[in-house]
């Protein structure tokens, strides 16, 4: 499923190029176009899904791959002792831009809390 108007269903696709990190089958890692942090990777789940609010009961293995991406890719850039950040934004207030769900990863600064 995907959403012909959708960013990162273009980047899923391939018909919008992105410095991709990792695939797997059911997801996408890619470096933030306009990073905030040393590292700050996106990751997405390659099927469509706008928002948090739109998730449903059986998307649970989906969601946890997200996390099992990121963590593997934190490691692997050598963040996994010093700490890195995972955050999904929901809908304007919280500063969601793309509407394809997707957990930005963050390290290699100190970050500050609460985010703003
Ligand atoms: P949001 O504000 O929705 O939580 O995050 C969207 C993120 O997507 C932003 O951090 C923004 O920099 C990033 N972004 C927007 N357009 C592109 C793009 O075309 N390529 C990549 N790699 N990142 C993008
Ligand atoms: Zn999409």
């Amino acid at each position: 499923m995907s959403d012909g108007d959708c960013l990162f269903c273009k980047i899923v696709a391939g018909d919008i190029s992105a410095d991709v990190v990792l695939e797997t089958d059911s997801t996408v890692a890619f470096r933030d176009v306009n990073p905030k942090a040393p590292m700050h990777v996106l990751v997405i789940p390659k099927r469509h899904i706008a928002t948090i609010n739109d998730l449903s009961a059986g998307d649970e293995h989906l969601i946890g791959d997200l996390f099992l991406v990121a963590a593997k890719i934190a490691d692997d850039e050598g963040f996994a002792d010093d700490g890195y950040r995972v955050v999904m934004n929901c809908n304007a207030a919280a500063g969601q831009t793309v509407f394809h769900i997707h957990l930005h990863l963050l390290g290699g600064r100190s970050l500050g809390w609460p985010p703003g």
